[in-house]
């Protein structure tokens, strides 16, 4: 059953990773023309022609001239969104604008990818010097055609025909939504896309930064997991989405080729190494965790020899390998230890399902299987958003759980199984602190030790199952005897404590004739064999100021030592007149 579902996830996601790198090609007559009037909210690369790179790098003129030979050579995208997969080779976008005023009109042109590593933008116009402006992650942020993060270029277009071209480079998946419209839609555009980042890093890093505190107070390990999980995944699509650069490290050009695969690499990780200690897979499921450290290390090995020989390339594609990978065992982890029982599992099942949801979404808009649109587009980070949440539930809910364990487990300390009372753990805290309540308001307090009379005979007779049966008789006969307020333990074996706050020698010597008494008279029928047992009691008072709980409990024992010697079923307080 679980290797089935491990299988049909993996056909899912190795299906979408085919989608994502299918390449959508058709055959292009005439160029395609944006009217230069026209302001596009959304991306727009109906308008527009492509051509990919096959080996050789080409310049304007060469695509000029091959555009003019052969158009062809020039395909239209089928999708608003242009994709091509990670390792592409470069494209090159060719589009006709014009303007049929006599006035120029200012556009600004953009890609909106932030991880692509080289945008060249060229605008040719008729008896005019060709314009090229530069940008790209590849391009420290000052020296871009314009300070952003994504690729932009602003140009006054004249009145008739400007040829646009655009060749775009990058190693990272190629995803090419080309925006032409005013500088005022385009700042819109930013400021929505800033309220919608701001909204999930503001999230994800309040969860990163409040289990950081969680493990720096508890030190459970599966914090400091998620706090790096959450915290990576905002690392990783910062570094990805150009905001790290923009705002973090807008001259670290080396630093940002090698952030989305380093970063991947701590994502994945970090997300390997919660799931397993959430999910506790080396007690439960030590082949699983054996096969999941095995990936861990692989994968740590592989990236390393590719930092070593500065194989970016080769490093983003195995982090594109390993993704797919960990999301399937992420939720076959949580689908599995679900089905094997673990109540803990479900939040980080449906968590885990909602980023695979989200990651499937995206991958699908971008690879143009669901018509592009924003929500699609942001899928992967919205189900992040819903994943982290559930797993900080799936936390909350084991620390809840753990806590009521840990409450019964210390209440189940202190009570004695076979009787149901309180055993000297759970006595003795009471004890001392009514001791010293009473002591401060120098009060009556007494002691009273119980044991039962020649036990040992009653066990060597009827055996020791019956034994505890009348042990726990006895139990129940005192306990319905004792006062509201007194406080009855068992002091262990067949012996029982007796605290009597407020209660002077004379009144502790009533309650404990009242004792002996009941018990007795208390006849346990075993088989038709009716058996009578008695108790003897010392009981000690706190006559003096100084004295201590410890030491009246042992002048109490020495009182019992007392009855016993002469004769049990009795009672001694010390004072001879009073024995009953
Ligand atoms: P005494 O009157 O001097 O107290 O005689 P005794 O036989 O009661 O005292 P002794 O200390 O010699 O023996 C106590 C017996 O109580 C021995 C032990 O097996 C029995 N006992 C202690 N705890 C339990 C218990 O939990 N269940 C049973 N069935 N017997 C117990
Ligand atoms: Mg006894
Ligand atoms: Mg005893």
């Amino acid at each position: 059953m679980q290797r089935h579902w491990f299988l049909f996830f993996l056909l899912i996601i190795l299906n979408l990773t085919t989608c994502a790198l299918a390449e959508p090609a058709h055959d292009y007559g005439a160029l395609p023309r944006i009217d230069a009037r026209a302001d596009y909210q959304g991306a727009m690369t109906d308008r527009v022609a492509y051509l990919v790179e096959q080996g050789e790098t080409l310049s304007v003129d060469d695509v000029q001239s091959l555009v003019r030979a052969n158009p062809v050579a020039l395909m239209r995208p089928e999708t608003s969104v242009l994709t091509n997969g990670i390792n592409s080779g470069a494209i090159w976008l060719v589009a006709n604008v014009f303007n049929p005023t006599d006035a120029p009109i200012l556009r600004r042109v953009s890609v909106g990818t932030g991880w692509l590593e080289r945008v060249d933008f060229f605008f040719t116009t008729e008896g005019q010097l060709p314009q090229h402006f530069v940008s790209g992650d590849r391009i420290a942020l000052g020296h871009r055609s314009i300070a952003k993060r994504i690729p932009s270029a602003d140009y006054p277009f004249p009145p008739g025909e400007t040829r646009l071209l655009l060749r775009v480079e990058t190693a990272d998946p190629m995803v090419v939504p080309l925006y032409f419209s005013s500088i005022a839609v385009s700042h819109s555009r930013e400021q929505s896309e800033a309220i919608f980042y701001s909204f999930v890093y503001g999230v994800m890093f309040a969860l990163s930064a409040y289990n950081l505190m969680l493990f720096a107070g508890l030190r459970k390990r599966r914090y400091l997991f998620y706090s790096l999980y959450t915290g990576s995944f905002v690392a990783v699509t910062a570094s990805y989405n150009g905001i790290g650069m923009a705002l973090l490290w807008p001259d670290a050009v080396g630093w940002q080729q090698w952030a989305p695969p380093l970063l991947m690499l701590c994502f994945v990780s970090s997300g390997l190494a919660f799931a397993t200690s959430f999910l506790k897979t080396r007690r439960y499921r030590p082949r699983l965790h054996k096969i999941i450290q095995t990936i861990g290390v692989a994968y740590f090995a592989l990236f390393g020899a590719f930092f070593a020989l500065d194989e970016q390339g080769l490093a983003l594609q195995l982090a594109f390998l390993v993704v797919p990978v960990f999301t399937v065992l992420m939720l076959y982890m949580g689908v599995s230890s679900w089905t094997g029982g673990n109540q803990f599992a479900r939040y980080f099942m449906l968590g885990t399902l909602a980023s695979v949801i989200g990651a499937s979404v995206t991958a699908l808009t971008v690879a143009g299987v669901i018509t592009y649109s924003q929500l699609g587009y942001y899928a992967v980070d919205i189900g992040m958003v819903v994943d982290a949440m559930l797993l900080m539930l799936a936390l909350a809910d084991l620390a809840r759980k753990n806590k009521v364990a840990r409450v019964t487990a210390e209440r189940t300390a202190q009570i004695d199984l076979l009787t149901g009372l309180n055993n000297r753990r759970g006595f003795l805290p009471v004890a001392e602190s009514l001791w010293s309540l009473v002591t401060r308001k120098d009060s009556n307090i007494c002691v009273a030790m119980i044991d039962i009379d020649h036990f040992k005979n009653i066990n060597d007779q009827y055996g020791h199952a019956v034994g505890d049966r009348i042990l726990k008789k006895i139990a129940d006969e005192l306990d319905k005897s004792r006062r509201k307020g007194d406080l009855l333990a068992r002091w262990g074996g067949e012996e029982f404590t007796l605290l009597l706050p407020e209660t002077d020698e004379a009144e502790a010597l009533n309650v404990a004739e009242r004792f002996r008494h009941n018990i007795e008279q208390l006849v346990v029928n075993d088989c038709g064999r009716m058996i009578r047992c008695t108790i003897s009691v010392g009981v000690a008072s706190r006559h003096a100021r100084h004295v201590t709980l410890e030491h009246a409990i042992s002048k109490a024992d020495e009182e019992l030592y007392q009855a016993k010697v002469q004769g049990r079923n009795q009672i001694s307080t010390g004072r001879t007149s009073d024995v009953a």
